[in-house]
């Protein structure tokens, strides 16, 4: 990207106007503002002196995160949503990938600069392709004023392609450059355009690979589930209260190794019969809160849900939605 910059601007500079001139100064600037933001800012690394606090912004679901798993790196309790990066060597809170572009996990700390930031390349390889198409053309009707971006129906697509040759050779930078830029916008789109996907689906790159595990297991007939009541005693050193937090498991839910219900013997927490699980549609995400809220919880810090925090839990609880309410999820 750097280097089709250094090739690209100096070309376009005098050719176009000062407005122009000041939205490429912001459009350039901004990915670079971002990526050192989404690499310098911590991503949520768990540490013995912020454990609590991490343990505290989100309940286990009782079928990704169970409570009572310790890292065996770490050494401490896992935090619902938390994973153990091996390239990081640490525990990251509300984990999503590693990323290599930025050489640091994104998670709980630095997903909003991650987004920011494929959004603003989008925009950076979207207006450069297009401005740089836009001063190809112009170049080309200097000489050529019949020719247009659409193939003119007066004129037959061997001479109109002649002419894109001609036009991207004569302005070598600015024709690769352009090129490029048309080439990865798609894929730069796509990307952003997944996360933004998870995001409405409340769920993370590391929790979407977990649930199409768990729903190979359910359409295996593996996964059992069973009630969880809302009142059950719970041990606060293994699953601290999340006061934040608007919605709360009702199932607990496992995938057995022999398709046969979980064992007695391992006292699961939970009451009544185990039943099969089929399929993702009887499956509630209780970090899906709805776009919004899923929104707000990955730009803002300890975001709470307003009023709605103060309802009941009964009254809550509807808002975690059926992982099936979104179509397709997951692949
Ligand atoms: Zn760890
Ligand atoms: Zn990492």
């Amino acid at each position: 990207m750097t280097v089709s910059e250094y090739l690209y601007l100096p070309e376009i500079w005098p050719k176009i106007s000062l407005f122009t001139k000041f939205t490429v100064i912001v459009t350039v600037f901004l990915p670079y503002f971002f990526l050192y933001l989404a690499c310098s800012a911590d991503p949520g690394y768990i540490t013995r002196e912020n454990h609590a606090y991490h343990m505290s912004l989100y309940p286990y679901d009782y079928a990704l995160f169970h409570p009572g798993n310790e890292c065996r790196t770490c050494r401490f309790l896992k935090p619902a949503r938390s994973k153990h990066c091996d390239v990081c060597k640490r525990c990251i809170a509300r984990a999503d990938h590693h990323c290599v572009f930025i050489n640091s996990c994104v998670g709980y700390g630095n997903h909003h600069w991650f987004l920011l930031l494929l959004l603003s390349t989008c925009v950076l390889t979207t207006y450069g392709g297009v401005l740089g198409l836009y001063l190809l053309k112009a170049k080309i009707q200097e000489q050529y004023p019949m020719w247009s971006i659409w193939p003119p129906k007066e004129m037959d697509y061997s001479r109109y392609f002649a002419l894109w040759g001609w036009g991207l050779h004569g302005d070598i930078r600015i024709g690769a450059s352009t090129l490029l830029a048309i080439l990865t916008s798609p894929l730069i789109w796509a990307l952003f355009i997944y996360t933004v996907f998870l995001i409405y689906c409340g769920t993370t790159t590391n929790e979407s690979m977990k649930w199409t595990d768990f729903k190979e297991d359910m359409n295996d007939g593996y996964a059992f589930r069973r009630p969880l009541a809302p009142n059950r005693p719970r041990n606060i050193r293994l699953e601290p209260l999340c006061p934040r937090w608007p919605s709360s498991p009702e199932h607990i839910i496992l995938a057995t190794e022999d398709a046969q219900p979980p064992s007695s013997e391992k006292n699961y927490p939970g009451q009544g019969e185990w039943e099969h699980v089929w399929d993702l549609k009887s499956v509630d995400n209780i970090y899906d809160m709805g776009l919004r809220h899923n929104l707000g919880d990955i730009f803002i810090s300890d975001y709470t849900f307003g009023d709605e925090a103060g309802e009941p839990p009964a009254e809550r609880r509807p808002r975690g939605r059926s992982i099936s309410t979104k179509s397709g999820y997951p692949q």
